[in-house]
């Protein structure tokens, strides 16, 4: 079906971030086609590629925009995060196409894996919908007109039934006017990588490494490719598809494994490193099935069986209720418990009191989850938390790694470390 143009809603992002001029030249064009929205890293992330963040929480601002009409969100995150996060909350409805750019900087051979504009337009493909990235081979006096022209011209034409989608588009643009311009390929991925060289150097406290990427491995690239139309002056239309894997070498492999297994099942225990080489394991290497550290501006959320007597045991240590969240549906109770600098947040779900109102017969949530407390008082702490009687590590050690620690079990099988950094040994 075709696309009535005003009802098309387009997805913007990139990774140079907010203040990128070819995002608003790409804002610019588009706006014309239908519905824009914003979604972009508030600063540079060029060449993170994939990456999203798993580890802290993601903060977005809606932000003025600098075209009127266009919805503008700037992602405390990656290019990936701010495309995760417009697709599946930020934008109700349906969304059209999805456009990563106008990148400052080429995209080209292998080196578009690790491109963070390519991998914005990858999230949107993995969720079924059509994309384009679009770069220009040009880090100064970038122009950007050409591209956005193309965008204005380009996506009704694909829209409007020209390829089937969704689509996934990685497109380049030389260092050239409209004039200038001899011509549009549809082209390959060129085998060429920018080989990492690493600079070393020293800022008079410590030494450092210095990434730079500037030597391509390859000098001429082959008729076809996408780096071969960027140096006729060529704009440069490679249809991308995600399929990495190599049937070349399948066969190879494939006569390796049965060999492989019988290896395998022929050595009789492998000893752990640390043992075989008469030292001791470090012994977290033992303990630490899970560990959930406060990362960056989070407190991790620990589910409960039974909040009753989570907050009964905490108020025994000290601890105050601190904040308290109880959604409209009573499926969510939320507790934040602090003592001197240690935040606690705890969680429990209605799904979960079936099994409290049986006496919690199942097994505890925290069974084998150490949750680690960076505190300045551990000496002071452990006092008082002795005091109270409550079940604990029977002493205060000092950790392979020098820290000062004592540990508690609460009443959901988590066991809470305290602990206060030392010197490493
Ligand atoms: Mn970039």
């Amino acid at each position: 079906m075709p696309y009535t143009m005003l009802a098309m809603r387009i997805l913007l992002t990139n990774d140079d971030g907010i203040y990128a001029p070819g995002l608003w030249y790409a804002a610019h064009a588009l706006r014309d086609l239908g519905e824009v929205i914003i979604s972009v890293p508030d600063r540079e992330q060029s060449g993170v590629g994939t990456a999203i963040t798993l580890h802290h929480p993601i903060r977005v601002n809606e932000v003025p925009s600098f075209l009127p009409g266009v919805t503008t969100y700037a992602v405390e995150g990656t290019p990936s995060d701010a495309v995760i996060l417009a697709l599946e909350t930020l934008m109700e409805g349906d969304v059209d196409l999805v456009v990563s750019g106008i990148n400052q900087g080429a995209n080209l051979g292998w080196d578009m894996l690790i491109s963070g504009t390519v991998a914005a337009a990858l999230q949107a493909y993995f969720r079924g919908l059509s994309a384009i990235a679009i770069s220009i081979a040009a880090l100064t006096d970038v122009p950007y007109k050409p591209a956005a022209l193309l965008l204005k011209s380009l996506v009704p034409q694909l829209m409007e039934g020209a390829v089937a989608r969704p689509f996934l588009l990685n497109i380049n643009l030389p260092k050239k006017s409209v004039e200038e311009i001899e011509g549009i390929e549809v082209t390959r991925t060129a085998k060429v990588v920018y080989m990492d060289q690493v600079q070393e150097g020293d800022d008079i406290r410590r030494p450092y490494y210095w990434i730079a990427r500037t030597r391509p491995n390859s000098e001429t690239p082959l008729e076809g490719t996408d780096v071969a139309a960027i140096r006729n002056n060529r704009i440069s239309i490679t249809p991308l598809q995600i399929d990495l894997s190599f049937e070349g070498h399948a066969a190879e492999f494939q006569a390796v494994t049965p060999e492989l297994l019988e290896k395998l099942k022929g050595v009789a225990t492998l000893p752990d490193p640390w043992v075989a080489e008469g030292g001791e394991a470090p012994p977290w290497m033992a303990r630490r099935t899970r560990t959930l550290r406060p990362l960056r501006g989070a407190t991790p959320r620990l589910i409960c069986d039974g909040l009753e007597a989570t907050l009964a045991f905490y108020e025994r240590l000290g601890f105050k209720v601190d904040h308290e969240y109880k959604d409209k549906e009573g499926q969510r109770w939320e507790v934040l418990l602090r003592r001197d600098s240690v935040t606690l947040r705890y969680a429990r779900r209605e799904k979960y009191t079936a099994a409290a109102a049986t006496g919690f017969k199942r097994k505890a949530r925290g069974v084998g989850v150490d949750i680690y407390v960076t505190t300045l008082n551990v000496e002071r702490i452990f006092d008082e938390f002795k005091a109270t009687g409550v079940p604990m590590d029977p002493e205060l050690t000092t950790t392979y790694s020098g820290a000062k620690e004592f540990a508690v079990m609460d009443p959901n099988g988590y066991r809470l470390v305290f602990g206060q950094p030392g010197t490493p040994r």
